[in-house]
């Protein structure tokens, strides 16, 4: 744990509401600023700045993250698809530096994303 990471102390508990889906690993919860009807994020619990610090051993979890997007995906209804983004670095428009991946489900999206 981070101690001045925000997503660490969502993970932690200490700070926001019931998660959406939480294990020993990854821990899941609605966006605070949503930009679809279903709009959830997830996280390692596990403090990885991004994308560019995980590492090997990293890759088991990195899947896991990927196939509970996929669960919770399905338990919200979002059958005729959704999105995942994990924006990384400053170009990415990555603003939280703990691993994060978007559920984004519920519209239509475009591409290419701006
Ligand atoms: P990024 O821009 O790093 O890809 O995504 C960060 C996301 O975290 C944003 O969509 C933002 O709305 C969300 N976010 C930032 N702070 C909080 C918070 O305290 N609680 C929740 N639930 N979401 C947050
Ligand atoms: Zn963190």
């Amino acid at each position: 744990m981070s101690s001045d990471c925000i997503f660490c102390k969502i993970a932690a508990g200490k700070i926001g509401g019931p998660p959406v889906y939480q294990d020993e690993a990854i821990t899941a919860f609605k966006d605070i600023n949503p930009q679809a009807p279903v709009h959830i994020l997830l996280i390692p619990n596990k403090h990885i700045s991004s994308m560019n610090e995980a590492t090997a051993e990293d890759e088991a979890l990195l899947g896991q993250l990927m196939r509970t997007a996929a669960q919770i995906a399905r338990n919200e209804g979002l059958g005729s698809g959704y999105r995942l983004v994990a924006n990384t670095g400053p170009d990415g428009g990555q603003s939280v530096f703990h691993i994060h991946l978007h559920l984004l489900g519920g519209r239509r999206m475009a591409w290419p994303p701006g």
